[in-house]
């Protein structure tokens, strides 16, 4: 893997940060006078990036590249998650940080966004080769992250034994046991209930309440999911469960479909156990064309930035589109999905189940007394149906895209609170 300097990608028009900066630029028309602070959220407070050196198993030392970025602050501690791949980026992990706060504020959390990542494929790399990396990683950002000053929590690739890792690093070198430092965790380490079902959860609660207010059922409806992890799968498990079918799911090792429904139950546990998506049997392996040319009512892209495209956007034969990744559809596309009357609910709400539940883990932490299942699934349940509800309205109020809208709310938040805090010096 080629890994020379920092990889950050300026001047791409596909790349996430410009993404983001677009979607910034179609909010600010509708901030009132709040526009005048909008450059606050076109940058990022904070940006660190580290090197990561380890040792090999083999005895060599490797080097990755790792970075946190804290968006924004006005609200509230950073708080966002770390993702391990090969293909994250400075200018990535921004557009995530800045999703972040975004979503945060969307459903009024009180904090900034944040996010963090390291360039490297966790699949090459031994069990106490990725602990190593984890816990140096942590060192090198211990400076700028705290239970009040920016929480990280898991995103793709990464789990609650990291975080566990993380956790205790961060404690070793503060020399107190900091539970609230990450959010994510196993519930022996104050880990919250439902934290691990929580996006999936949230993209499901999404998904049901809009499909409503369309007028279709989600019991009955023909689901497509990208991405069968902590998101793609639990969503699909849950859809399954309230008798949607589930027709077609892709993850890394290919497409599979079956035009009856897919036994979702029995793939996790096939893929838990080590096998391959696309070799479970009772489905039938179909290409990328193929599996983005399925017929569905709900289309979820449940895996990494830019894979709603332009030319996807244009043959995707589906009604509503739930975000479950971060950054799925690019402007071009979402542009193209409203001409054609695809509802598209935005990542900024559809996958805030995670950080929602991170939220009540982290109060959790701080008054050490925790609740029940049901009572952190009611309440996921009720910030999530109460959050989309505003975003309806606001959408309806102003004729924007549900993405817009959820931006108008955010950002009006945002901006307010930096505006009363004032400049320093
Ligand atoms: N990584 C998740 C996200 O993108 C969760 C972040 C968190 O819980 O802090 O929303």
């Amino acid at each position: 893997m080629a890994s020379a300097g920092l990889s950050y990608v300026p001047n791409n028009p596909n790349s996430p940060w410009q993404m983001y900066l677009l979607q910034v630029d179609r909010v600010a028309p509708h901030l009132g006078h709040l526009e005048r602070w909008v450059e606050t959220l076109k940058r990022c407070k904070r940006v660190l990036a580290v090197d990561i050196p380890i040792n090999r198993d083999d005895g060599t030392v490797a080097h990755f590249e790792g970075f946190r970025a804290q968006h924004n602050m006005s609200r509230g501690p950073g708080k966002g998650g770390v993702r391990f791949h090969p293909d994250v980026t400075i200018d990535e992990v921004m557009a995530l940080a800045g999703w972040m706060t975004v979503k945060n504020a969307a459903l009024n959390l009180p904090y900034g966004g944040a996010k963090g990542g390291i360039r490297v494929d966790p699949k090459t790399l031994t069990r106490p080769e990725l602990e190593r990396l984890t816990r140096r990683y942590t060192s090198e950002i211990g400076l700028i992250i705290g239970p009040d000053k920016d929480i990280p929590a898991p995103d793709v690739n990464t789990n609650d034994q990291i975080m566990a890792w993380m956790m205790d690093t961060y404690s070793m070198n503060t020399g107190a046991t900091a539970t609230g430092v990450v959010t994510g965790k196993p519930i022996a380490l104050g880990g919250s209930l439902g934290r691990k079902e929580a996006t999936g959860r949230g993209v499901y609660i999404a998904a049901r309440e809009t499909a409503r207010a369309m007028g279709f059922d989600i019991a009955g409806a023909r689901i497509v999911v990208q991405g069968f992890g902590n998101v793609g799968g639990i969503a699909a498990r849950l859809f399954k469960a309230a008798g949607a079918s589930v027709i077609g799911l892709q993850d890394a090792s290919g497409s599979v479909a079956n035009e009856a429904g897919i036994d979702v139950d029995a793939a996790l546990d096939f893929v838990a156990a080590g096998g391959a998506l696309v070799d479970f049997k009772g489905v039938t392996k179909i290409s990328e064309g193929e599996f983005w040319a399925l017929k569905s009512d709900i289309f979820v892209p449940a895996a990494l930035e830019n894979q709603l495209t332009e030319t996807r956007a244009r043959s995707i034969a589906t009604k509503l589109v739930v975000e479950g990744a971060n950054g799925p559809t690019t402007p071009a596309a979402d542009d193209i999905l409203h001409d054609r009357g695809i509802k598209v609910v935005p990542d900024v709400i559809a996958n805030a189940g995670g950080v929602t539940v991170s939220y009540f883990e982290w109060v959790q932490d701080f008054s050490s007394f925790f609740w029940t299942e049901s009572e952190i699934n009611d309440r996921l349940e009720r910030i999530m149906v109460e959050a989309l509800k505003a975003v309806v309205h606001t959408a309806e109020k102003n004729n924007v895209s549900l993405r817009t809208a959820a931006f108008i709310i955010a950002c009006t938040r945002v901006l307010a609170a930096r505006e009363l805090r004032g400049l320093y010096p």
